[in-house]
């Protein structure tokens, strides 16, 4: 990510009307901009002026209220101007031009998405965490994945971290110091508990793992894919989880040729439910999938590929035929299948499971609604979700790997340990460098140690203006 200091100007405020829109420029010294446009040498720190906004020839643009946030106390760590005018898109568009105009000798330009919030990382106002944060606020489409955002924005989940990686490094220095006493090494597990002190570590970073796991799935949603040959109902149990008519159910094979994904909720956790199109192969009579079909076809099995979990539909009525056999062969392994009969209303039976025992089983009618409520069960079963959960961090999915990376360092750092008890080898070095590597994991995830082309896929997610 290079760095470009540059005074940056954006639209604040989301496109579109509104009774207010905002123009946010940063830089380190803003004065020239606040002398043309707002016609003044300075404004009071902090505190709202109202006047009118200047063009190069003295009219007015808009009138509405200039705040200036003198560095280092705004949100960039910068000299931070905002102007709230009215929320029209040409009104906003003429503002920001006429600002980047009156900027041009300072080089003032127009910001890149995130690059506010960029800034404010790098002037260590808000830690990456935390950056983060702003844009799944930004972006939550739950109140619970709102306020899960907003603990980790005041730096609830950044606090946790901070105290692992505390951890970590103490017991790292008490290794090192002993590092210098060869001597004195052998009895150094014992003395000082390391192993102990590292267990406790370990105990604290799974139970961080836990929220955090618990605050991706808030985030991100449980991807569930109804897969299963044409006709099993597959659009039909859409529609009654969504309670509402989002996909088209008819009699006729290939109906649902595109996937069609609903996102509920069950006990508030997000559920992304995709229905794909039936999966089925050429008759021997000729008779099958045409061209736009198959490429359907290809498509649910990219989807199936990418599936948190895999619903099997099948026809209770008809039982398990080779073609579902066919489908479950080709299922990727380690992924959970719940293997959903339907239409039991016409079955009146359960068809033997022992046919297919690699998943669980739920008995269910689409048009009945009978047995739904199980399969609601047995999503959230799979999920792990704990609707009770005190507190849940919106992690994402780079800290749950980092969070995993540095406990997997701490295990080698443990097995180093028990053969340093076992053999008397010296593994004591070991031993530290594998802590290092923990905290250098851990230290990721608030943005120290985090390398530059991660920072800028991270910031360039952003809107712009943010
Ligand atoms: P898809 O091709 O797998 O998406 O299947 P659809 O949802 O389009 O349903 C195919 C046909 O089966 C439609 O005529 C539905 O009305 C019918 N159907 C779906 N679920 C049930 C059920 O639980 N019981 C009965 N009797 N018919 C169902």
């Amino acid at each position: 990510m290079t760095f470009d200091s540059s005074p940056i100007a954006a639209i604040a405020t989301a496109p579109g009307r509104g009774g207010i829109g905002v123009v946010r420029i940063s830089g380190k010294n803003l004065a020239p901009v606040i002398r043309a446009v707002c016609g003044r040498d300075s404004l009071a720190p902090r505190h709202a002026t109202y006047l009118p906004f200047l063009n190069e020839d003295g009219s007015a643009i808009d009138q509405g209220l200039a705040i200036h946030f003198p560095g280092p106390h705004s949100y960039t760590g910068e000299d931070v101007l905002e102007l709230q005018g009215h929320g029209g898109p040409v009104v906003m568009q003429m503002l920001l031009a006429r600002c980047v105009q009156a900027g041009a000798e300072i080089g003032l330009r127009l910001a890149e998405p995130g690059e506010f919030t960029q800034r404010a990382f790098l002037n260590d106002k808000i830690d990456l965490a935390q950056a983060e944060a702003v844009a799944d606020l930004i972006e939550a489409t739950t109140e619970a994945a709102a306020k899960s955002a907003s603990e980790s924005l005041s730096g609830a989940f950044s606090k946790v971290i901070h105290e692992l990686v505390d951890q970590v490094t103490r017991l790292r220095m008490l290794v090192e110091a002993t590092l210098d006493f060869p001597e004195e090494e052998i009895d150094f597990l014992k003395q000082s508990d390391a192993r102990g002190q590292l267990a406790t570590i370990r105990s604290t970073l799974e139970d961080v793992f836990r929220h955090a796991a618990q605050g991706a799935l808030l985030r991100d949603g449980l991807n569930a894919v109804l897969a299963g040959k044409p006709n099993v109902g597959k659009s039909s149990l859409l529609n009654v989880l969504a309670g509402s008519d989002v996909a088209i159910v008819t009699p006729i094979a290939g109906t649902t040729r595109d996937k069609v994904t609903q996102t509920i909720q069950i006990e508030g956790m997000p559920l992304n439910i995709i229905d794909t199109a039936g999966i089925r192969e050429a008759g021997a009579d000729g008779s099958g999938p045409d061209e736009v079909e198959r490429i359907g076809i290809e498509r649910t099995w990219a989807e199936v590929a990418k599936a948190d979990v895999i619903l099997h539909m099948l026809d209770a009525d008809r039982g398990p035929t080779l073609e579902d056999e066919n489908i479950t062969a080709r299922f990727p392994e380690g992924v959970p299948i719940i293997r959903i009969w339907n239409k039991i209303d016409r079955s009146g039976h359960k068809p033997a499971v022992d046919q297919m025992p690699d998943a669980t089983h739920v008995y269910l009618s689409a048009a009945e609604g009978q047995g739904v409520e199980l399969l609601r069960g047995e999503l959230l079963r799979i999920a792990g979700w704990q609707q009770t959960v005190e507190s849940r961090y919106l992690a994402r999915e780079r800290h749950l790997l980092a969070l995993k990376a540095a406990d997997e360092h701490l295990a080698q750092a443990a097995a180093h340990a028990a053969l340093d008890n076992e053999a008397g080898e010296h593994a004591l070095d070991l031993f530290a460098e594998e802590l290092r590597l923990a905290q250098e994991r851990l230290s990721s995830i608030t943005g120290k140690f985090t390398p530059d082309d991660l920072l800028g896929v991270i910031f360039s997610r952003f809107c712009i203006g943010k």
